[in-house]
């Protein structure tokens, strides 16, 4: 183990990489351990239009890119992998990826949130063997030219990603277990005006169901009043029902909310003094790019005003 870091941040989205170029134009020299998936969520997301800058709109991807290289462009050092441990019961801080072990005097925490799943059988085995099951329409829907296909979700993912689908499938139905949807007004209107997409509420999905080649053949969906069940054919899966915060890795380190989010305080104080969090892993109300860029940058001056304290 090398000589304690300033300044170590985990999470590489954009939360991360704002906290590490803040972080590197303070001269802290940070390290990013970025994950098993460096750029975060914005990386399997297709047009980003509400990031301030683009007036034209950036591939969520390209923008992950210039965002990781203005924070190297001021002395990041990045490092892939995954964070395995960590121990904010000792000073300086100690945290395993898989590649080694590292001390740093201060921590920022950017690991975000990631897919909720519907826990249904066969979900998973199929969504990792490309079987007809994603959570990622972006990733995924161009592998669906002409298919008919199912969203599962009444929030805003749910519809971004019916209306997205559209541009490749012959039918997206939307199953929804309310009759109402959390989404906002703007993305209902403009799913109900494409011709493409079709509603079934309130409706769950109860069972996926493989055809003999192994790969989904439809739903069994039960009405959440009648109980009435029906199949619905469907060779596309997508399923868009939220997202549960990356932070497994720090129960018992740090105070999580009853959803798990790290709780912070002025500004991004966690529980444990010299280590910060921003971005989607405390947040569950905006989950935007730009609040998480906005957190991550408060976290990177709360870290490095706190370091500068323990100086004097
Ligand atoms: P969300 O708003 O939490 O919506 C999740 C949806 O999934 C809800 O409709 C929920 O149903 C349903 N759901 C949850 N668990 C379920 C389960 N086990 N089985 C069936 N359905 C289930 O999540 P989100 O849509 O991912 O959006 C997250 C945040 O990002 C929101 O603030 C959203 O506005 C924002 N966002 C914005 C944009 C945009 O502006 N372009 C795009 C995407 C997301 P209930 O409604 O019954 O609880």
């Amino acid at each position: 183990m090398s000589e304690a870091r300033e300044v170590l941040i985990i999470g590489s989205g954009p939360a991360g990489y704002t906290a590490a170029l803040y972080a590197a134009r303070a001269n802290l020299k940070p390290l990013i351990i970025e994950g098993m998936q460096p750029g975060g969520q914005l990386t399997i997301t297709s047009d980003v239009e509400n990031y301030p800058g683009y007036p034209d709109g950036v591939h969520g991807p390209k923008m992950m890119e210039d965002f990781r290289r203005q924070a190297e462009r001021f002395g990041t050092e990045i490092q892939f992998g995954r964070v395995t441990e960590v121990d904010f019961s000792r000073r300086p801080f100690k945290i395993t990826s898989e590649f080694g072990s590292y001390e740093a005097k201060a921590v920022i925490v950017c690991t975000g949130a990631s897919a909720r799943l519907l826990g249904l059988d066969k979900e998973a085995p199929l969504m990792a063997s490309g079987g007809g099951v994603s959570a990622c329409a972006t990733c995924d829907g161009a592998f669906y030219p002409d298919k008919e296909v199912v969203v599962v979700g009444g929030g805003d993912t749910a519809f971004e990603e019916a209306n997205f689908l559209t541009r490749y499938a012959s039918k997206v139905t939307l199953v929804h277990r309310r009759p109402e949807f959390r989404a906002s007004k703007i993305m209902t209107d403009r799913a109900r005006r494409n011709p493409k997409i079709e509603f079934l509420v309130p409706k769950t999905v109860e069972e996926i169901l493989v055809g003999g080649d192994g790969r989904l053949r439809g739903v069994l969906l039960e009405d959440a009043q009648t109980h009435e069940r029906t199949e619905l054919a469907s060779q596309g899966l997508f399923v868009a029902i939220g997202h549960v915060p990356n932070s497994k890795l720090f129960e018992g380190q740090l105070d999580l909310d009853e959803a798990g989010y790290i709780k912070v305080h002025d500004g991004s104080y966690t529980s444990v003094e010299g280590v910060f969090a921003g971005g989607d892993i405390c947040d569950k109300k905006y989950r935007q790019a730009v609040t998480a860029a906005g957190m991550g940058c408060m976290a990177a001056i709360d870290a490095e005003r706190w370091l500068e304290s323990q100086e004097m």
